[in-house]
């Protein structure tokens, strides 16, 4: 992968600051004319009156470095930042984050320049020893919809066929890919993720069904645990558990727990440990 340097001089843009970066940021040039590649991108943020900047510019014919990347840029400036990047990154994120600018110039080629841009990634996170958690969007930061490809959906399915979520996760799955040769889904903020609950109280297993505290469980997920006093059953998010009770404590099988509480259940017979997964 080459990378030709063209280090700004224009003190506006660049103002020698050393930082530490914590993370990458992907935007967008929103230059959609014929003729708007790197060097041109490159060239304006050295006019003497622009305040912006960015490590890196990609197109489909190279990769600009702009700035070292122990330099602050002005990429992602703002009045007002994400909560989830104030707490991962810092009060102005320019301080701590590496920016890389794709082209969308009218007479480039897109996929050349998204797999340039896929590969320069990749190397920048494995130079640091990140992961695709280290990868933002402008837009991820400040709001901003940049890059209008992995945002908007309209953008996104004129420059890669997909919707605007499905594209930001492929070219995180591209990195990622790169980045560790295994063809590994990245998993999402929230929506996936292990449920890890240390219990005050074990579970056992009877003729090979495990049992599990439904309270503990249950609560620690965000559901709810009744107990209808006439039938003298336990009910989780209103529906009927069966249960067996040792010591003042409802246990249930691990299955229908999990399946009243949307939780997939694997079994690890190596560690005797059942793991309840968002699905
Ligand atoms: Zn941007």
């Amino acid at each position: 992968m080459q990378i030709s340097d063209m280090l700004l001089t224009n003190p506006k843009a660049r103002p020698r600051t050393k930082i530490v970066p914590k993370g990458v940021v992907i935007h967008w040039t929103a230059n959609e004319r014929s003729g708007a590649n790197a060097v041109a991108n490159r060239n304006f943020f050295n006019n003497p009156t622009t305040e912006a900047s960015a490590h890196y510019i990609v197109d489909d014919a190279q990769i600009i470095r702009c700035l070292p990347e122990d330099e602050m840029g002005y990429h992602v400036g703002a009045k007002a930042y994400k909560p989830m990047a104030l707490a991962k990154l810092s009060s102005y994120p320019n301080n701590c984050t590496i920016g890389i600018e794709m082209c969308v110039n009218a007479d480039g080629h897109f996929p050349v320049m998204y797999q340039r841009t896929v590969e320069l990634t990749a190397s920048i996170l494995k130079k640091y020893g990140w992961g695709v958690e280290q990868l933002w969007r402008h837009y991820d930061i400040t709001g901003k919809i940049c890059p209008a490809f992995f945002v908007e959906d309209d953008y996104a399915r004129k420059y890669t066929g997909s919707k605007a979520t499905e594209a930001w996760e492929k070219f995180q799955q591209d990195v990622h890919r790169l980045l560790t040769a295994y063809p590994q889904k990245p998993q999402g903020d929230v929506d996936k993720c292990e449920v890890q609950i240390a219990l005050a109280t074990h579970g056992f297993v009877i003729n090979g069904v495990s049992y599990v505290p439904v309270r503990a469980i249950a609560e620690a997920v965000g559901g709810v645990v009744g107990w209808e006093p006439e039938t003298q059953t336990v009910t989780v998010n209103g529906k009927v558990i069966a249960c067996t009770n040792e010591k003042g404590i409802s246990y249930a099988a691990t299955r229908e727990l999990a399946s009243l509480l949307g939780l997939g259940v694997e079994w690890d017979g190596q560690r005797k440990l059942v793991i309840l997964r968002k699905e």
